[in-house]
């Protein structure tokens, strides 16, 4: 084989007159009757290699030639002519002038065109031949990005002290609110391992080992209905620190991210066309009743207005019944947007239905006055102090949530988000990082109906550890966690909390959750054992690397900064799985299907 000297990217005019050998992919061949243009592609780049028609046997090599083929080129560097210079190629002020050529390998017509950086073929069609579609600049360029975010990353918690320790794959269930995926044990027969949803337990228990400062780059698995943008098996950067506080986990992570950006800025010629943040610490921090009370939800979207009033002490006394019963009713002033037609605000409160409300009043603000279908049920101050509260001006629209509050943030912060599209309120271009603190302990769930974690039941408590129960019994919903969460242009792209490390307040936690006394021995005897023997105070957090690299690379979907994803149907188009396997297997697992 024609081995390679240079790298197809790396050809400047500096070489000019040597002779090189290239390897790579055949991009795209022009045939211009006597000379034939090859542009050959590998990790590196492009650089174009001429074959010219007086090198008879090379020429008819060369025309064999289709797009993928795999060669290796042997030419000399010449510099092009000045009229066919491309500025748009690091390489394109030279081309190689051909002398062997070396075919190492053919390719069928590919069903993804790797030099159309503009059509997408179907996603079904990219993910059964990934192999291709991964030769693409974007998606080459998007696992490189990814790949220095990670090392970043490392370098940063290594020098800090961290040591990167692997956790079991084949473990017992970490509840983190989702399904477990099971595997069973062919030695022990009618017994399962589950895939963990996350390394909580091991991290902890690393703790009370005294390894102090702990991280893993960790697939976690997650058996979940696959709505929206989520994958059965996705990456964390896990970490957990002993002797800290909430703070010390916001300003490690903080600090972190300044150096993970400052070095992806060193490195962005290998992704072209990525913008890196400009970050400024310490990063803005929203109480979670600001966050709500604000934006309607707790990973709000900062990159833009449009925030919720609250109306509800004004609509106390008002005519309109459906304002005053409500127990509370909050508004969006949508700046210019009395603009909107008729057909436009019904189909925002046909969105609004579908979050949850039963209806969406609405006022518009017009030069002849107020337009409302709600208008007429209100006294002339009643209306005029709603609209002087949400500083409503001549071509706003100003809407309306009554409800419970559950429901009003989260029509209102759906609706928000909506019309910041739909408004073109976003910055594409920007990036706003913040913590949301200060989460309640526990939230009640109507399936259940029990009280359960709002993180995971291992997050410490503010405020007595001791009184836990009596406070639990007094008000459940007043008790705040040691908990936050890290936000990313209303992207949840991390979170985490101080634990419980006393044995006794984490019983009482299982029990306070309804937990039996012999479940939590099964599920987390072996856990409660370990924090009896000196378990230090810590405490931890886990980004989610795929949708932190989706959100620097600009990318809509995380499959598109994962290697091999599967579908949303939790499939892998390219291997296949998950498949049937064969009854011999079934037989040694003891397992029937049913
Ligand atoms: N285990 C948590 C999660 O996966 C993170 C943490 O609390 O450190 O979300």
């Amino acid at each position: 084989m024609l081995k390679r000297t240079h790298d197809c990217g790396a050809i400047r005019a500096a070489q000019v007159g040597q002779t090189v050998i290239v390897n790579g992919w055949v991009h795209r061949r022009r045939d211009h009757g006597g000379l034939i243009f090859i542009d050959l592609r590998d990790r590196s780049g492009l650089v174009q290699a001429v074959f010219a028609s007086k090198h008879v046997d090379l020429h008819i090599q060369a025309s064999q030639l289709r797009a993928e083929y795999v060669v290796a080129i042997e030419g000399k560097v010449v510099e092009r002519s000045p009229g066919t210079v491309n500025k748009e190629l690091p390489t394109g002020e030279v081309e190689i002038a051909a002398e062997k050529l070396e075919i190492l390998n053919a390719a069928k017509t590919p069903p993804i065109e790797v030099a159309d950086a503009r059509t997408e073929p179907d996603e079904m069609v990219r993910l059964k031949y990934r192999y291709i579609d991964l030769r693409k600049d974007k998606m080459r360029e998007n696992l490189i990005l990814r790949h220095k975010v990670i090392k970043a990353m490392s370098d940063y918690l290594d020098n800090d002290g961290f040591l990167e320790i692997e956790t079991p794959f084949l473990t017992k269930s970490t509840p983190e609110g989702a399904r477990d995926y099971l595997v069973p044990s062919r030695v022990n027969p009618g017994r399962f391992y589950a895939l963990p949803q996350s390394p909580q337990l091991f991290k902890q228990i690393l703790m009370v080992a005294g390894l102090e400062k702990y991280f893993q780059v960790v697939r976690c698995f997650r058996d979940e209905d696959l709505r929206a943008d989520r994958q059965p098996e996705f990456t964390q950067l896990d970490l957990e620190m002993s002797f800290v506080e909430e703070e010390d986990i916001i300003g490690l992570i903080e600090s972190l991210m300044k150096h993970t950006l400052d070095a992806l800025e060193k490195d962005i010629d290998l992704y072209r066309g990525k913008l890196i943040p400009r970050i400024s610490l310490p990063f803005p921090r929203l109480t979670w009743e600001e966050a709500m009370g604000r934006f309607g939800t707790d990973k709000p979207d900062t990159r833009f207005g449009l925030e919720l009033a609250d109306l509800t002490g004004l609509t106390r006394a008002v005519e309109f019944k459906v304002f005053r019963e409500a127990p509370m009713v909050k508004g969006i002033n949508i700046k210019g947007g009395a603009k909107f037609s008729r057909s436009e605000l019904d189909g925002l409160e046909a969105a609004a239905k579908s979050f949850g409300a039963k209806g969406m009043a609405w006022i518009a603000i017009s030069a002849e006055g107020l337009k409302s279908p709600i208008a007429k049920f209100f006294k002339p101050e009643e209306v005029n102090a709603i609209v002087e509260r949400m500083r409503g001006e001549t071509g706003d629209v100003l809407i309306f949530a009554a409800d419970q509050p559950k429901v009003v943030h989260q029509v209102l912060g759906e609706l928000r988000l909506k019309l910041g599209e739909k408004l073109n309120l976003i910055d594409r271009n920007s990036f706003h990082f913040l913590w949301v603190t200060g989460f309640p302990l526990l939230e009640y769930s109507e399936t259940e109906k029990r009280w359960v974690s709002n993180h995971h039941p291992f997050t410490a408590p503010h405020g007595s550890w001791d009184g836990i129960e009596e406070r639990f019994l007094k008000d459940p919903a007043s008790i705040k966690a040691q908990a936050y969460d890290f936000i990313l242009n209303g992207t949840e792209i991390g979170g985490g909390s101080i634990r419980v490390h006393r044995p006794d307040v984490q019983a009482k936690i299982f029990k306070l959750l309804n937990l039996s006394e012999e479940e939590t021995k099964r599920r987390f005897g072996f856990f409660l054992e370990a924090l009896e023997y000196g378990a230090p105070p810590h405490g931890g957090i886990a980004l989610g690397l795929d949708r932190l690299v989706m959100l620097l690379a600009g990318m809509e979907s995380i499959r598109d900064v994962i290697a091999f994803p599967k579908t949303q149907a939790a499939l892998c188009p390219l291997s296949g799985a998950p498949d049937t396997v064969d009854p011999r297997q079934l037989k040694e697992l003891k397992i029937k299907c049913l």
